[in-house]
């Protein structure tokens, strides 16, 4: 794909002129830093970065981009390790100054800029004594954990993030402003929760929020791997007591002040310290020997999972996912190819792998096909965050995560139904096939595809009409 010329980036100035929108583009103070990503992995050389500040400054942003034939991308709270928020000489829709959050404790909702962080949602909510479903991690952006279907710590009570979103306002590939909600443009709404990515620019989402004025449980335990068993044994005792007011990550991870590769373990109950310390008792009897939980505030516990360092570092996020009960073997032989790629490597200490189990029970109410998230079912994701800091290393540690992670896919596709998908849309690579992702709703969502967005500008996310994901321009 061309770089896109200063003349082209001129004319862009020209048409947002009157507007807050800001081109930034080389050479201005600002670039550096407007293209970092999460990952360094996704710094790219945009063509120009459009910090948009209204979905009409988005909308004329798509029509100049689509006008004049340059690919562009959007950018939320950056997070992704695939490159899909970064262009090589295209545009970047910036969602970044898109931040503003509304709560409404009457109606107990809460409108979201597309930009916004669950961080930036839990400081609107909190002083109201309210929370919205979000991500695990607070410094993810609302817009693409959303989009792609969402789970977090109240999930086990009130399912996916998609289940509790309301209404969006989204542009569209031609530029066109919509609302979708159950009721308005369903079908779209339909697409939107589970693949909002390919289909439109989401400027800013309604969510139903719940009542949470006390402390919840939660905090951080690392365990030397001798104690492998006892905390297997108790992951599936956690699944068997199904219990929705739980959560609780368990993986593995090589913190510095360890000689050898933790098992860690983030606990999560919405109860009193009481009954967590009683549900937890079997994991806090295993001896951690370091790490500590306690009460907090819901805002605090969200900050507990998100993955430092941050920004600096390049990182690679993929997944699976897993049907319970665990196998203390299989648990082992994870553990020793995840601690051999920290023995074999230099400064990937941070690198962490997780199997994240937030009860089902409230997912799987809703039918399969009544969102386009097909990852529905008795099972749950696995998360894997590969850090390494040097470019030379890039393919060798994707290699080594993707190795465990079809390790992982292989032993928990034993026996899974027929509608069993590889994985999470949100965890998943490029590489992984879209029937593996979208499963039986992939027919719906291309038919719909032909309807929102015929030539197939949103693509960089999952390419929904390319069952072999390829190579993406921008
Ligand atoms: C450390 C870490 C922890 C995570 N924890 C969780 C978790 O607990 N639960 C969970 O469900 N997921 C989790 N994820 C996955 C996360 O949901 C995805 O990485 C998600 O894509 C990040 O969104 P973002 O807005 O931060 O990233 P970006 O890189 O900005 O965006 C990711 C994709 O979404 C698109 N996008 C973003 N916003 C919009 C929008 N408003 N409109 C249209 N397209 C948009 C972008 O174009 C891009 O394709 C985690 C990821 C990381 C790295």
């Amino acid at each position: 794909m061309p770089f896109l010329s200063y003349a082209h980036v001129l004319e862009l100035q020209q048409q947002l002129e009157g507007t807050r929108a800001r081109v930034i583009c080389a050479g201005s103070d600002e670039y550096a830093e407007s293209i970092k990503r999460w990952s360094d992995t996704c710094e790219k050389e945009a063509g120009a970065v459009v910090k948009v500040t209204s979905t009409s400054e988005v909308s004329e942003v798509i029509r100049f981009a689509r006008e004049h034939r340059i690919a562009f991308v959007v950018e939320a709270g950056g997070h992704s390790t695939t490159g899909s928020s970064a262009s090589h000489g295209g545009i970047v829709i910036s969602l970044s100054e898109m931040r503003k959050v509304l709560t409404d404790p009457a109606s107990k909702t809460v409108c979201v800029q597309g930009g916004a962080t669950w961080q930036d949602v839990n400081s609107s909510t909190a002083p109201y004594g309210l929370v919205v479903v979000g991500a695990t991690s607070s410094h993810t952006g609302v817009g693409g954990s959303t989009l792609g279907g969402g789970y977090g710590w109240l999930t086990g009570r009130y399912g996916l993030i998609i289940d509790n979103l309301l209404s969006v306002r989204m542009v569209l590939a031609d530029g066109s402003i919509v609302e979708a909600s159950e009721t308005t443009s369903p079908d779209l709404f339909w697409a939107v929760r589970g693949a909002g990515q390919a289909f439109g620019v989401v400027t800013e989402l309604v969510f139903r929020a719940y009542d949470l004025k006390h402390h919840v449980f939660g905090g951080v335990l690392y365990f030397t791997s001798d104690k492998l068993p006892e905390i297997v044994q108790f992951a599936n005792e956690f699944h068997r007591r199904m219990d929705d007011r739980s959560g609780l990550l368990v993986g593995f991870t090589a913190p510095p002040f360890m000689e050898e590769t933790a098992v860690v373990a983030i606990p999560f109950y919405n109860g009193s310290r009481d009954e967590a310390e009683r549900f937890f008792e079997p994991l806090m009897l295993a001896q951690p020997v370091k790490g500590q939980v306690d009460m907090m505030s819901y805002t605090k516990l969200n900050a507990i999972a998100n993955v430092e360092p941050s920004p600096e570092g390049r990182k690679s996020l993929n997944g699976t996912n897993i049907p319970l009960p665990l196998d203390t073997d299989f648990m082992r032989d994870v553990y020793n190819q995840f601690d051999q790629v920290m023995k074999d490597y230099r400064r990937v200490g941070n690198s962490v792998l997780v199997f994240e189990l937030l009860p089902y029970t409230h997912i799987i109410e809703v039918p399969l096909d009544a969102t386009a998230c097909a990852n529905r079912g008795r099972y749950y994701n696995v998360g894997s965050v590969f850090c390494w800091q040097d470019p030379d290393m890039d393919h060798k540690m994707q290699t080594e995560q993707q190795a465990i992670i079809t390790r992982i896919d292989q032993f928990g596709s034993r026996g899974q139904d027929e509608h069993h998908v590889v994985a999470y849309a949100n965890y998943a690579g490029h590489n992984t096939d879209v029937k593996d992702i979208f499963g039986e709703n992939l027919e719906r969502l291309q038919q719909l595809k032909k309807i929102y967005d015929p030539n197939n500008v949103f693509r960089k996310w999952h390419d929904l009409l390319h069952l072999k994901t390829g190579s993406h321009s921008g």
